[in-house]
């Protein structure tokens, strides 16, 4: 018997999956695409084709923030947290083997340094939504059975909203849907920490993390700071009504490490302050 098709991707995806090339992901997406997918197998294709694109979203992603569009990266790392997440749902084969949790970690980590910190988050009433795999309208009283987020011959269960009724917008820290920055192009944010670890890795795909610490310095070393600005160390108050007058400030600062974090790993510590702009 000839070996299936998808099992020889398969092995194709565990042996590429390093791959830095954007050209080269875009090629094996075009081929898992063409491949006649049987029933039998959708499930193993969509697995296939899911960790692949998750690789190739990865690149772009670091690619536009090479490039300074590094909103474009965050609405770029917000669709691969929740592709991502739909994979280790459904881990048709083991997600270990094709680094699904190694990048779920590593999205987390760009996440958490960038600066963005007000997101406007809509407060809506779902009118009716049905589900996408058989359309049926969903309501507590009606279950066509699947489940949201699982997968179905090749496809992910999801809610297709139908009507639904917007109530308000409020300006959250912590929002469920994290594209809705508030003024994403505001020439206020500070992206040195994603150029810092930009510039020091040495693929894409090398591992890195952060702490996040604290470290005092002389309030003189900052320069004249207005009372209405504010404060520095990042409490969100004035600097008038906060660390005014100290000799010494405390301020946020992110401690970077790289390396391979396997059993005899050099680590390479670098620091940089994190301002708050
Ligand atoms: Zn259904
Ligand atoms: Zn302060």
């Amino acid at each position: 018997m000839a070996p299936n098709p998808i099992d020889t991707l398969a092995a194709e995806l565990k042996t590429r999956i390093h791959d830095t090339s954007v050209v080269n992901w875009n090629s094996f997406i075009a081929r898992i695409s063409s491949q006649f997918a049987e029933p039998a197998i959708a499930n193993e294709m969509w697995f296939v084709r899911q960790v692949a694109k998750c690789r190739l979203s990865y690149l772009i992603a670091l690619d536009e923030m090479r490039r300074g569009a590094y909103f474009d990266a965050w609405c770029g790392f917000e669709r691969l947290e929740l592709d991502l997440r739909d994979i280790l749902k459904n881990p048709v084969y083991n997600v270990e083997f094709f680094a699904v949790p190694q990048l779920t970690r590593t999205v987390e980590r760009w996440q958490s340094i960038f600066p963005y910190r007000l997101f406007a988050s809509p407060e809506m009433v779902i009118k009716a939504e049905d589900c996408s795999i058989c359309s049926s309208p969903v309501d507590p009283w009606s279950d066509c059975g699947h489940e949201v987020g699982k997968l179905y011959e090749g496809q992910v269960c999801h809610r297709v909203v139908r009507e639904m009724e917007l109530l308000s917008i409020s300006i959250v820290q912590d929002p469920v849907q994290k594209m809705a920055v508030l003024d994403p192009y505001s020439p206020n944010y500070d992206y040195l920490p994603l150029d810092f670890v930009l510039a020091r890795l040495p693929h894409p795909f090398f591992e890195w993390r952060v702490d996040r610490t604290t470290a005092s310095q002389p309030l003189s070393s900052l320069g004249l700071l207005a009372d209405d600005e504010p404060c520095p160390c990042g409490s969100r108050e004035v600097h008038g009504a906060c660390c005014k007058g100290k000799q010494m400030i405390v301020l946020p600062h992110l401690e970077f490490w790289f390396g391979d974090f396997g059993d005899d790993a050099r680590r390479d510590v670098e620091i940089v302050r994190h301002g708050d702009e």
